[in-house]
């Protein structure tokens, strides 16, 4: 797509900042008469999100639907619905249309619906999904968005009925939601439970150290965030590996591979041939409860359920006090979403 063919009576830019370009339909596709751009491109967070513009005289309301298959976003507007309200409309919706490109094997979302509680608007995700068998509301603690994850069986207006009955619910729950801690200079975020400050040393040598108490960081500013994550990846690891191999010894089992990942939903897994898998935000978290969580998952190495066999070998393979490892991990595992 070439940039020299953006009509200038078009009032969109753009930038790396945010802002909006609009962009002459390729000659495969007619514009819509009075209305130039059937592609809106939006940045964020230095993502290039490319959308596609129908016009439909069917619907009232603007929809934006995401193929995540096909890597393809798509708005199906009004006909008289001008571009700047179509980039606002886009605008808004932008953080999940990405999530939802990414997404997840399994479910697909369908468009996005506004939902009025107390004079805000709330905007879900509307996810289909082949293996739910409940329909649930999901708030991510560090992005802020909210999906409904519908089985595919139900009826779209009893989907949408569960997530208004429960408006307050995420409105409460986004309201909760902690500011994001950026993993920049003179940011502090936990270390193992104990807080520690990000000193950027750009004359320094070396990579990302402790000293004082602190993470000193070398480097250029824009390496800051990574050699940050890489440094806390190899606390965790060194924390980690030994700690599950032990575990495992106890039992009688060996454990394959430790992997690590920055998951959202879930602390830890484990696989039949023995692979281990952690959530990075552990890092953060008190010793005693990824002790827990390791705990946990090398249980799994016997037991691939959660029935009561195996929660009494994660109680006495956990070093600590189960349960409230367990509750903190309830009460505060959301908030370890917000570093990074
Ligand atoms: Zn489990």
């Amino acid at each position: 797509m070439s940039r020299s063919r953006v009509d200038p009576a078009v009032p969109l830019q753009a930038d790396l900042f945010g802002n909006a370009v609009a962009v002459p339909s390729p000659p495969t596709v007619a514009p819509p008469p009075g209305d130039v751009p059937t592609h809106l491109v939006l940045f964020e967070a230095g993502q290039r999100l490319e959308l596609l513009i129908e016009r439909s005289a069917r619907i009232k309301r603007s929809v934006m639907r995401v193929d995540a298959k096909a890597r393809t976003v798509v708005i199906v507007a009004p006909p008289r619905e001008p571009m700047a309200s179509i980039e606002r409309f886009a605008r808004a919706r932008i953080g999940w249309a990405l999530a939802a490109l990414q997404g997840l094997a399994g479910s697909r979302v369908t468009d996005a619906v506004d939902i009025e509680h107390a004079g805000q608007t709330l905007t879900i995700a509307y996810e289909l999904s082949a293996r739910a068998r409940r329909v649930a509301l999901r708030v991510d603690a560090r992005t802020g968005h909210v999906k409904l994850v519908v089985p595919s069986r139900m009826s779209r207006q009893r989907a949408l009925e569960f997530a208004r009955q429960n408006a307050g619910w995420i409105a409460a729950r986004l309201k909760r939601r902690l500011a994001p801690v950026p993993l920049v200079d003179g940011a502090t975020i936990p270390v193992f439970g104990q807080p520690h400050r990000i000193r950027h040393r750009p004359d320094a040598r070396g990579s990302a150290w402790l000293q004082d108490g602190e993470i000193h960081v070398a480097g250029a500013a824009p390496h800051v965030a990574r050699r940050v994550g890489d440094w806390l990846s190899a606390q965790l690891r060194a924390r980690i590996v030994p700690l599950a191999r032990e575990k495992a010894a106890r039992i009688d089992r060996r454990v394959a591979i430790v992997s690590l990942r920055d998951t959202a939903t879930q602390w830890g897994s484990c696989a039949q041939s023995g692979r281990l898998c952690f959530s990075l935000r552990l890092a953060f978290a008190p010793p005693a409860v990824v002790d827990y969580v390791v705990a946990h998952e090398v249980a799994h190495l016997v037991h691939h359920n959660h029935g009561v066999r195996f929660w009494a070998l994660a109680r006495k393979l956990t070093d600590g006090d189960m349960a409230a490892c367990k509750a903190w991990l309830r009460r505060h595992g959301p908030s370890l979403m917000r570093y990074g």
